[in-house]
């Protein structure tokens, strides 16, 4: 089978190149083994929230210096700032094309709400979500934190609590009780947001729960509720507010995250319209390599049929989607061999302190400033590596996984497409 471009792993970064490369006129397949980052994500996306000596970032672009000379490895150091700006631009600009509502830019970070009720800098939020400035304050002063009875992936009690005890507002906290969600309810394992919002979004139920939350909402000015509602676009939520006459906002929950999978699904949804193929559920297995390139990838359900391709990017993640992988002698990334930046010592990749900046969230494919995965030394010259299977930046600790995968991705595709045109 023969594809212009061929991406393993179809979480953010994977789904952006694909959708970028299509929309140019490229013919492209992911292939992808099982649920992205995104199905566990806040919906959220951080460009760069923190520097790595721990300054909290307001304006990411304009840290960008700063980060370049205390990380000269990060992803945006080696694009450079210039780069970074202009695609981060263009990555809200797609996820918009992707029919994604989002507030926020890369100025300036904004503060989200997180299902603990602290706040959290980040780039751009789904607009279900309640979001502040930085140096700002909620508009209201009197919430209702409203959670679903016996559902224990979000607890409303610890957002009140901390919403009272942070920005010194009324929170009040109830319980709907939904008759029609007792079948779930009766089950524990699959009483989850997902499931949840399969039978919340159906429109016969609206009254039954707009009634429901307005009782209990009593005469608080806002109602916070768990995400579970809205999944496959925000109507049901706009329903809902519409039928109870106040602004009501979503706060992620434990995953599966309703946010995340939206965000995946919107994704999805762009790439087969522009053409692309999508393979869920099938594994690049191994790939043969001639003369400094990928001839060909061998797929678990393709077996001895190869896909052969122009260009492969490889977008498989980190530890979390078995992009990299830890055995007793060290880190390795398993398709294709590539070089890993990790620590040789196994004592060195953990904090014992569970809180500090993990090492082993650092480690990633050794690239070049063009992003071609390094194998033995030398960048293979039509394999890129994008996103969390990448090295040198810290996710968690300088809030930019999103961005290094939108970035990086959009930043690949170019560098194929511009391949492609010269003659
Ligand atoms: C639990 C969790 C929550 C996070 N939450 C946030 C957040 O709220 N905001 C934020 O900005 N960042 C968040 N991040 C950071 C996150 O890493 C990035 O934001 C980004 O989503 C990573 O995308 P990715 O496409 O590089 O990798 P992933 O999302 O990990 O996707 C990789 C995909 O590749 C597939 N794959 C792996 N190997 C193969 C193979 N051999 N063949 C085919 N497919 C393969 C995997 O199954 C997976 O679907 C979170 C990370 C984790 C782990």
């Amino acid at each position: 089978m023969r594809f212009d471009v061929v991406v393993i792993g179809g979480g953010l970064a994977g789904m952006t190149c694909a959708i970028r490369l299509s929309e140019q006129g490229k013919r492209c397949a992911v292939v992808s083994s099982g649920q992205s980052a995104l199905y566990f994500s806040s919906g959220s996306l951080d460009l760069l929230a923190q520097l790595p000596d721990g300054t909290p970032v307001e304006a990411p672009l304009a840290a960008l210096p700063a980060l370049a000379i205390q990380a000269p490895q990060h992803p945006y150091s080696l694009m450079g700032a210039e780069r970074v700006a202009t695609l981060s631009d263009e990555a809200a600009r797609l996820l918009h094309r992707c029919g994604l509502s989002l507030q926020g830019g890369s100025e300036r970070n904004h503060l989200r709400v997180t299902p603990l009720g602290t706040r959290r800098a980040t780039w751009l939020s789904p607009q279900a979500i309640p979001v502040t400035p930085l140096e700002g304050e909620l508009p209201w002063q009197n919430i209702a934190v409203i959670g679903i009875e016996g559902f224990l992936d979000f607890q409303p009690q610890l957002v009140a609590s901390s919403l009272t005890q942070a920005l010194g507002i009324k929170a009040e906290v109830a319980h709907m009780h939904l008759p029609v969600l007792d079948r779930l309810r009766n089950n524990p394992s699959e009483f989850r947001a997902v499931n949840i919002a399969r039978v919340l979004d159906l429109a016969e139920n609206l009254t039954l729960m707009a009634d429901e939350v307005r009782r209990l909402a009593g005469d608080a000015e806002a109602i916070f509720l768990p995400a579970c509602l809205g999944l496959e676009d925000d109507k049901p939520l706009a329903a809902l507010q519409a039928a109870v006459g106040k602004p009501i906002r979503v706060l992620p929950t434990l995953p599966p995250s309703v946010l995340g999978m939206r965000l995946h699904q919107a994704l999805r949804s762009r790439l087969q319209q522009l053409g692309g193929v999508f393979m869920p559920g099938d594994s690049v297995l191994r790939a043969d390599i001639d003369a400094g390139r990928v001839t060909g990838l061998y797929t678990r359900n393709h077996t001895d049929i190869p896909l052969i391709a122009q260009h492969v990017v490889l977008a498989s993640g980190s530890f979390f989607s078995n992009g990299l992988v830890a055995d007793f002698d060290g880190i390795r990334e398993p398709v294709l061999g590539l070089d890993v930046d990790s620590r040789t010592d196994r004592a060195d990749w953990c904090h014992s302190d569970l809180f500090a900046p993990q090492p082993y969230l650092q480690f990633g494919v050794r690239t070049d400033s063009q992003l071609r995965a390094i194998r033995h030394g030398e960048p293979l010259s039509n394999l890129f590596a994008i996103g969390a299977v990448t090295g040198s930046y810290d996710p968690l600790q300088q809030g930019c996984g999103a961005g290094v995968s939108l970035i990086g991705a959009l930043h690949v595709a170019q560098q194929i497409a511009a391949q492609e045109e010269q003659p």
